[in-house]
């Protein structure tokens, strides 16, 4: 029997056993193949079914008609940062960013590198402890697009409800909170995600683009930099992430087999709930560091009476086989990423850890 701890890893993080065992069985000879899929062609009829069945995939489960493409593209969530701003910017245009966390932060950086960024809205004063209300979010009528991100995974924010951003282009990067539970995705003109938190392994990013964002994308861009070009060839133009997209593949007929969205929303709800019960408990020593009303579903922070005790936690989890506790380097802490891939029976075991670690303590 292989020894499998429970992984709060915020990412690269857990996948679903089930989608390991068939990446394990499969390794050696995909289908009859006798290669491997990390060794046979990206224009093998047998790659070229995987990319077609993820997006599919992506469409049954999101809700998404033809009105948008669905590409697969390296880089990480980080490089989409700055090609959101190239491809959707135009000349004299800005956009508005929405500073709630450390990578909206970044977001909005780097878009300041190739163009102009509007500050929508900032939490980083109150050290983005919490999401905006609607209210709040102020930009000029002509920008070309609101960035938002929907989960902050380093602070453990979420949004409750999204921004109606009228006739505005909204753009998500939803990295941390991907496919963990229903969505209105056709609110959104683009939609990026890198897979490593809840779709499957680092390599691979989501992105969802609507044909109308898309039509008024730049022209003139380096190739590898154009969204055009990875959707006039099905993500295919060159030598794509192969086995990221087919471990994301994977990922996505297991959420199938879980109920869809629906299925995962409801366990993921049960997770954070028990959670959140089980700090709000004991407020004199558990303390969740995010607003209430912000709580994330996805990562979730808390705060210990000392930085001594913070540490002898993450220890004591650790020899209980809870790994990966330790909060951001730049927020401190503890953080529980509770991605897909954790079970309420994971939680079930951290709330008995925590109530033996509060009496110990
Ligand atoms: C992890 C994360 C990123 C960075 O993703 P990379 O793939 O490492 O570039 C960006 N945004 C959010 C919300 C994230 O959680």
């Amino acid at each position: 029997m292989v020894k499998r701890n429970v992984n709060f890893n915020p990412g690269p993080a857990a996948l679903p056993l089930d989608v390991l065992k068939i990446v394990q069985e499969e390794l050696l000879d995909y289908q009859g193949s006798g290669m491997s899929i990390l060794e046979s062609s990206h224009r093998a009829k047998e790659f070229e079914a995987i990319n077609d069945q993820a997006i599919a995939l992506v469409h049954e489960l999101f809700g998404l008609g033809t009105d948008y493409q669905v590409l697969f593209m390296g880089g990480g969530a980080s490089t989409q940062f700055a090609l959101v701003p190239m491809n959707f910017i135009g000349d004299g245009q800005m956009a508005a960013y929405v500073d709630t966390g450390e990578f909206a932060y970044k977001a909005m950086k780097e878009c300041q590198i190739v163009a102009k960024a509007h500050v929508a809205f900032s939490s980083k004063e109150e050290k983005y402890r919490r999401m905006p209300k609607m209210s709040e979010i102020k930009y000029p009528e002509n920008v070309a697009y609101l960035h938002i991100c929907s989960n902050n995974t380093i602070e453990g924010t979420q949004y409750q409800e999204f921004p109606n951003a009228g006739n505005i282009p909204l753009v998500a990067d939803m990295s941390s909170d991907i496919a963990s539970r229903q969505v209105d995705f056709r609110k959104f003109s683009l939609i990026y995600a890198g897979a490593q938190k809840n779709l499957g392994p680092a390599g691979v990013t989501l992105v969802v683009i609507r044909n109308d964002f898309l039509a008024k994308a730049k022209t003139g861009l380096p190739t590898m930099f154009s969204y055009k070009t990875f959707v006039d060839n099905k993500s295919l133009y060159n030598t794509p992430p192969v086995f990221g997209v087919y471990i994301m593949k994977l990922v996505l007929e297991w959420i199938k087999s879980k109920g869809g969205l629906a299925g995962v929303e409801k366990i993921n709800a049960a997770k954070k709930d028990l959670l959140y019960s089980t700090i709000d408990a004991s407020p004199d020593f558990y303390k969740g560091a995010a607003e209430k009303a912000s709580r994330s579903w996805m990562n979730v922070t808390m705060r210990l009476p000392t930085e001594e005790l913070e540490a002898k936690f993450v220890a004591d989890a650790k020899k209980e086989g809870l790994l990966g506790l330790k909060g951001h380097r730049s927020v401190g802490g503890i953080r529980f990423s509770i991605y897909n891939a954790v079970s309420l029976e994971d939680i079930q075991k951290t709330v008995d850890f925590m109530g033996k670690f509060r009496k110990s303590a």
